[in-house]
């Protein structure tokens, strides 16, 4: 019998003092702050006190109580354990830490050895939001980050790992740009140190994640002894074989190696050495912008309807992630564009080798998180499954590849080839140990096949007669009672049995014989055992224990042999993402009719024939969508007017979406796409209020403004939708105006500029490298007409009144609006914009005066403001002088 049947039944009596469990609970309690205490005890885990009354509400179920402690009711709430991963899953989404706290030896061992107290328990991990391996709790499809951020030597780290697939890297940071990588990572958890919460410069950008901090004393981020910590968790004499790293960089990640440690409690996680993600290799895209394009979600926060999900054809979860993690930090250097898109353009030209290859890509299973979970001593039998399966396909994908007097892979593939590695003896021998149908967890059994072990085939024999001779003893016994519904039953609290009705027991006189030894009465029945039987029973309950400790040993031969390769199969996983990616970009192109973007170091943008990937796909056909191009040459600005619904926010998205389809190395959604590279993205694009931050729409708005025309440079993109518009018409006016005249003259940028204030197309006159483009509408029998068209010119009305029409106003109302546009535009408002452009001194951005410093008084200024001649003496006056002449000096 392996359940253990340990449970403290006999709650402490109200006057007693705690019990040794209580004594024992208390003690793991308090070495772990912060954390709800998961305690085992048989097959639930308990939680106690103000844990159980957190998390009771948390999770749905209900709060009891168990004995007494210091005189009061002990509040109690518990989950079984086969389930726990649910319910863990809940509590961390609700933003709880979770010690999980387990027996540690065997409690019907140690009643057998005698031991006195409690059985032996202790934590044995801590789960954290960034720190999950399980597939339950884990999105299959997304990286879950821990990241930490360091300060040392007055300069940002930050580093981040994904512990279930053992990624890991570090960037350096700083005040202005964390938000910024924040949002490109996305972490699960974010470790800080405690000092620099208290910094003014990164309040707000640690309010927007507060759910995810993880406030930690700041002497564990201290640099120094995060080198030795890497070196020592890598085997190595020094860090820079991986690469050379800054102080602060590296006291992020060995605070990372450190708490993963605290987490998991000694199980050594398989870790790939830190890689460096240099700031200027990945295009810098801001978290409203991210937002704004809809990259990973919409905005009403669904996955459903955003460029991922559109894009999206990978066939595995490693693949899944591969692209979230690329789409979320697109590169800027043609060249490494330029790998990925010739490995999408070998798969896009050879349907059927991609075809072959997504049907083997199909069957893989997640061998990067099998593989981390058995490193963390967590894996199970699916897991070695998984692997098997996995590293099986490796061998027929490679085959697929090297179709011979095929032209030689491009250099991604190449190496993806090459990555798949060789993994014949060990899927053999999976292949062999493993049964069909395999449980959950090893403590099960029954996951070895059978003819894999002789010793496990002969104990599996003995255990199976004995439940034959049960069987018959069963028939043998209800003959001889003559009672023919007498079954032999088995559970998990006392073993085998025998069940006769209370009914059959009566009719035989109240005994069934001598050798039945009564063991249970219970509704309607009673139970018995004879010598026999428990004879019978011991056999197989010792049986089935060898069975399974020399399964488990057989487990972790096997885990030991995967460990052993394990660089290898975390090289074929990479390989396997990678081609499932490059396969899935050739899918996507194929399906929607996608080209390969020219990427150069220039400062092109060509875009021919357009579109919106997911407004193309909402509207369900390419004949519907109507193409646009967008080509920014000498003409570096476009001033892009027409009338609300005409397409100007398309545009605008669809043309930042296709820059960093591009500079993912995707192909892209137009018939041709030249791109100087990008290293900035900015956008302004709708608006929605920010109560959380107490910010009014207009405010966000400026708030964005503020952050393109402050941080804007010649190698970046920016498209403008609509600014202004928050506030009165002459106000919102005038602040687009001289925005579109900074981002001119001082970004120097290439920016869409959509507008309906159709009086900024005077500007064009003006700035040279502006022009101006309008949404072709047609007026149709007192209609409009959008065509979704994109021409040269500027739009002479806002047609808004039309709109207002469409959208269903009142007759009456859109009449009287005519009528009132009539008499306005008849007026002087016009004229004034007009000369307005001629008069205004332009270009005042570019010769912008420094502003003067605010003055404080000086010393010296102060000591004579409070001095007050007619009160002092002689000797106080010569003193006084003395003193400013001091001051002076100073
Ligand atoms: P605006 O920003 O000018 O108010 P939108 O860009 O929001 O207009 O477009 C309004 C609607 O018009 C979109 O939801 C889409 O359905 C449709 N639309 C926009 N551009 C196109 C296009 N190029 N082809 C077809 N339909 C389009």
């Amino acid at each position: 019998m392996t359940a253990e049947p340990f449970r403290d039944s006999d709650p402490p009596g109200p006057a007693a003092a705690a019990t040794p469990v209580m004594a024992q609970y208390h003690e793991i309690k308090r070495a772990h702050p912060g954390c709800l205490l998961f305690f085992r005890m048989g097959d639930f885990y308990e939680l106690f006190f103000e844990d159980a009354q957190e998390a009771a509400p948390a999770l749905d179920i209900a709060l009891t109580r168990r004995g007494r402690h210091d005189g009061a009711d002990i509040p109690m709430c518990g989950v079984p354990v086969h389930t726990v991963d649910a319910y863990l899953a809940r509590l961390i989404r609700a933003g709880f830490k979770v010690a999980i706290c387990d027996q540690i030896e065997d409690p019907a061992e140690a009643r057998r050895r005698g031991a006195k107290g409690p059985v032996k328990r202790a934590v044995v991990r801590v789960v954290t939001a960034g720190t999950l391996t399980e597939d339950g709790l884990l999105d299959a499809r997304r990286h879950n980050y821990l990241a930490g951020i360091a300060e040392a030597g007055g300069e940002l780290g930050i580093a981040w790992l994904d512990l279930s697939t053992g990624a890991f890297s570090l960037a350096p940071t700083a005040d202005l740009s964390l938000a910024a990588d924040l949002a490109r990572i996305m972490p699960g958890e974010i470790l800080v140190p405690e000092r620099l919460l208290a910094r003014p410069a990164l309040f707000e950008v640690f309010g927007d994640w507060k759910g995810a901090l993880t406030p930690l004393a700041s002497p564990r981020f201290d640099s120094e002894a995060a080198r030795r910590r890497l070196e020592s968790f890598y085997g190595v004499k020094a860090l820079d074989g991986f690469g050379s790293f800054g102080r602060a960089e590296i006291a992020a990640a060995g605070a990372l190696v450190d708490y993963v440690a605290l987490t998991q409690q000694g199980g050594a996680p398989h870790l790939a050495p830190p890689t460096r993600v240099a700031p200027d290799t990945v295009m810098q895209i801001d978290a409203a912008t991210r937002r704004n394009l809809e990259l990973v979600t919409t905005l009403s926060g669904e996955r459903r309807g955003s460029l991922i999900a559109t894009i999206d054809r990978t066939l595995t979860g490693p693949g899944a992630r591969l692209l979230a993690e690329q789409l979320a930090a697109p590169l800027t250097e043609p060249q490494a564009i330029g790998a990925r898109l010739d490995a999408v353009e070998f798969m896009s030209d050879r349907p059927d080798m991609r075809a072959a290859l997504r049907q083997r890509l199909r069957r893989c299973p997640d061998i990067e998180r099998a593989l981390t979970r058995l490193s963390l001593g967590r894996g199970g039998p699916r897991d070695l499954a998984a692997l098997r399966d996995g590293l099986s396909e490796t061998a027929q994908i490679r085959s697929i590849l090297l179709v011979p007097g095929l032209v030689p892979l491009p250099e991604l593939l190449a190496r993806a080839e090459r990555g798949l590695g060789e993994h014949g003896a060990l899927v053999s021998r999976l292949g062999r140990a493993l049964a069909a149908e395999l449980p959950l967890l090893t403590r099960d059994g029954g996951f070895i096949a059978p003819g894999y072990a002789a010793e496990l085939d002969e104990l599996r024999e003995l255990r199976d007669a004995s439940r034959r001779t049960i069987a018959a003893l069963q028939a043998r016994y209800a003959e001889a009672t003559g009672i023919a519904s007498l079954r032999i039953r088995h559970n998990n609290v006392i073993g085998y049995y025998i069940e006769v009705s209370a009914a059959n027991v009566e009719r035989r006189g109240g005994s069934l014989g001598a050798d039945f030894i009564h063991r249970q009465t219970m509704a309607g029945a009673l139970r018995y055992t004879t010598v026999e039987l428990s004879e019978l029973a011991s056999k197989i309950a010792s049986a089935a224990d060898r069975a399974l400790a020399l399964e488990l040993r057989l487990f972790d031969d096997l885990a030991g042999d995967i460990m052993a390769g394990r660089d290898a199969i975390a090289a074929a996983a990479v390989a396997l993402a990678t081609l499932d990616l490059a396969a899935s970009h050739a899918e996507c192109a194929a399906e929607t009719g996608w080209t390969r973007p020219e990427i150069d170091a220039g400062i092109a943008f060509e875009i021919s024939g357009g579109r919106h990937p997911t407004v193309e796909a909402a509207l369900a056909g390419r004949d519907s969508f109507i193409a646009n191009d967008c080509i920014l040459a000498e003409d570096r600005i476009w001033l892009v007017t027409g009338p609300n619904m005409a397409g100007k926010s398309t545009f605008l998205r669809q043309n930042a979406l296709i820059l960093i389809l591009a500079q993912i190395g995707s192909f892209v959604p137009a018939r041709a796409a030249r791109i100087g590279i990008v290293d900035r993205l900015f956008s302004r694009v709708g608006a929605a209020d920010d109560l959380a931050r107490g910010r009014s729409t207009f405010m966000v708005e400026m708030v964005e403004t503020a952050a393109i025309l402050n941080q804007a440079g010649p190698r970046s993109f920016v498209i403008l939708d609509e600014i202004g518009r928050g506030t009165a018409t002459y106000d919102g006016l005038s602040i687009a105006w001289a925005a579109l005249e900074h981002l001119h003259e001082v970004n120097r940028c290439r920016a869409l500029f959509a507008t309906h204030y159709h009086e900024l197309t005077a500007l064009a006159a003006k700035l040279p490298a502006l022009a101006c483009h309008t949404m072709r509408v047609k007026e149709w029998q007192g209609d409009v007409v959008f065509l979704h068209e994109v021409a040269p010119g500027t739009a002479d009305r806002s047609y808004g009144i039309h709109v207002a029409k469409l959208a269903g106003l009142p007759e009456g109302v859109t009449a009287r609006a005519a009528e009132v546009l009539e008499i306005l535009e008849k007026g002087e408002e016009a004229g004034a914009l007009a000369r307005l452009a001629d008069d205004l001194p332009l270009f005042r951005a570019a010769r912008r005066t420094p502003p003067e410093p605010a003055r404080h008084p000086s010393p010296l200024e102060d000591l004579l403001r409070e001095a007050h001649p007619d009160e002092l003496t002689p000797r106080e006056a010569l003193e006084l002088l003395y003193r400013l002449k001091a001051l002076l000096a100073e």
